[in-house]
């Protein structure tokens, strides 16, 4: 689908973006060209100057009126060329057959000094060919929310979308009540998902699966290229991706809450942060999303969808893993089956650093998988028992802060005598073993509770100290700070989130 939308030359500025659009130069079916659309009042939230600098871009330009007003869409830079991408996309297991970019707008490519190609989108930007009953918006809160836990993802070393800004709009959107209206700046190294080949796929149009498998194998597994299946080979690199960033999901108590194809990012970047959330206690059957009834996106359901989101994308490349179907198919079973085995390896071996294995032993998963077991029957806090691991493994004088976290401190004691007999087969020095162990477990999460407690002195208050506050707290997320300590407790009863809300 293509359309043009209006473009005004007043409106296209100078500031210097270093553009280079290779989805604008795909096929007109790909996306529809649509300039975002401008909003009454814009206004700086926040600025991601650490980001700006590493894309390349000049902060003080962004932050600058005309800066301000390419991030609120009211001006195009040169050499954007802004559309929307045509995708499809199972949700909650329902398959739409068009999705697409109804309230985002990209504006364009750019290559950082580094040479890294970058998407600049604009989430909020106003409604496009693909928008059907929504109005292209989005408000603060949602935005707010995206903002904060994607850059909490990035500190954590997971891969991510980013945040470059936050703008308010001036102007409210109709939600169950009216809302301020904002604009996310959204970076990320593409926006091809899953549902973009289902699109394709959907249509029968065989010719576009592959122009985007080609594409996206030149953007982000350029080593296919010259392999001698390159389509089974980019489909194995997404695979291992995926298998990858789930149990880096897992590692850290994340729940996406929308694993739908079309959030599925065949970077391996996580993507379209909605009602996300972190886990306070541990339960694998925690979900937080109001609209998942079914707990079809549980914490633990997370790696069992994501290799059903693959299986979608195996479906529609299958015209160009063989020659023949049964040779497509056998490719492509043979490419999912190493998402088993690729998942229980990063996070067997993610828990084992966690609790500070750094050589591999038998029954090192019968003892990660104990711990897990008594945290959930004692509603133990995720995040704090491993971090206060870090103490317990630098000598037993620790063991009474992990133990104080177990509604039956015994179940603690039983799985510890274990863990410190196991423990006598690691190399490192106590000291040393505590510090590799504080490098992986954070001290910070963005905690539901002062999550929602932020937005919320936002949307209600305009008062932005509470999102700036817990901004900063997540940017370092290993690290003790003295002050920040409010950051790193479980909610108390009255605190307690029990649901988080898309905000669509
Ligand atoms: P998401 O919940 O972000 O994964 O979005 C699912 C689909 O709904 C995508 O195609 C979005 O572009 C579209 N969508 C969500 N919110 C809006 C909105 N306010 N206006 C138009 N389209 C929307
Ligand atoms: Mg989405």
């Amino acid at each position: 689908m293509s359309d043009v939308g209006p473009t005004s030359d007043l409106r296209r500025t100078t500031l210097r973006c270093p553009f280079d659009n290779s989805y604008a130069r795909l096929p007109d079916r790909f996306y529809a060209r649509r300039d975002p659309t401008p909003v009454a009042e814009p206004r700086l939230v926040r600025l991601n100057v650490a980001l700006a600098e590493r894309l390349g871009l000049d902060p003080a330009a962004l932050a600058s009126p005309e800066g301000i007003a390419i991030l609120a869409g009211n001006r195009v830079p040169e050499g954007a060329a802004p559309l929307a991408l045509a995708y499809a996309g199972h949700q909650f297991g329902h398959f739409s057959p068009q999705l697409g970019d109804g309230r985002a707008i990209l504006l364009g490519e750019i290559v950082a000094p580094d040479g890294a190609r970058f998407d600049i989108q604009l989430k909020g930007s106003g409604p496009t060919p693909f928008s059907r009953n929504g109005d292209g918006r989005a408000a603060l809160g949602p935005v707010l929310r995206e903002y904060l836990i994607s850059e909490a993802m990035a500190a954590f070393g997971i891969p991510t979308t980013r945040s470059l800004a936050a703008v308010t709009t001036g102007e409210t959107v109709r939600r169950e009540t009216r809302l301020p209206g904002a604009v996310l700046t959204r970076i990320a190294t593409s926006h091809i998902r899953v549902g973009t080949f289902q699109y394709f796929a959907a249509r029968g149009d065989t010719e576009a699966v592959r122009v985007l498998a080609d594409h996206a194998i030149a953007r982000h597994y350029p080593d296919a290229a010259a392999a001698t299946q390159p389509y089974r080979t980019l489909l194995d690199g997404v695979v291992a991706r995926q298998a990858d960033l789930v149990a880096r999901w897992l590692l850290v108590g994340f729940i996406h809450g929308v694993m739908n194809t079309d959030n599925t990012a065949v970077s391996g970047e996580t993507i379209d942060y909605g009602p996300c959330a972190f886990m306070d206690a541990y339960d694998p059957a925690t979900v937080f999303s109001s609209i998942d009834d079914y707990s079809r996106y549980a914490y633990g359901n997370q790696p069992g969808i994501a290799h059903w989101n693959l299986v979608r994308l195996a479906e529609a490349l299958l015209p160009l893993l063989g020659a023949d179907e049964a040779s497509a198919l056998a490719a492509a079973e043979a490419a999912l089956g190493a998402f088993g085995p690729r998942f229980e390896a990063a996070w067997i071996g993610g828990l084992r650093h966690k609790i500070g294995l750094a050589n591999e032993r038998e029954g090192d998963g019968a003892l990660v998988q104990g711990l897990l077991e008594a945290m959930k029957a004692n509603g133990a806090d995720f995040t704090l028992t491993f971090r206060r691991l870090c103490e317990a493994a630098a000598g037993s004088a620790g063991d009474a802060g992990v133990r104080a976290l177990f509604a039956d401190g015994t179940a603690y004691d039983s799985w510890a005598a274990g863990w410190r007999h196991r423990l006598q087969d690691e190399p490192a020095e106590p000291a040393v073993r505590a510090a590799a162990m504080r490098a992986v477990n954070p001290a910070v999460i963005p905690r539901n509770h002062r999550v929602e407690a932020a937005l919320a002195a936002a949307v209600e208050h305009q008062d932005f100290g509470p999102f700036d506050a817990l901004l900063d707290a997540v940017s370092r997320p290993f690290e003790d700070r003295p002050g920040l300590e409010r950051y790193t407790e479980p909610p108390g009863p009255e605190e307690r989130v029990c649901q988080t809300f898309c905000g669509t």
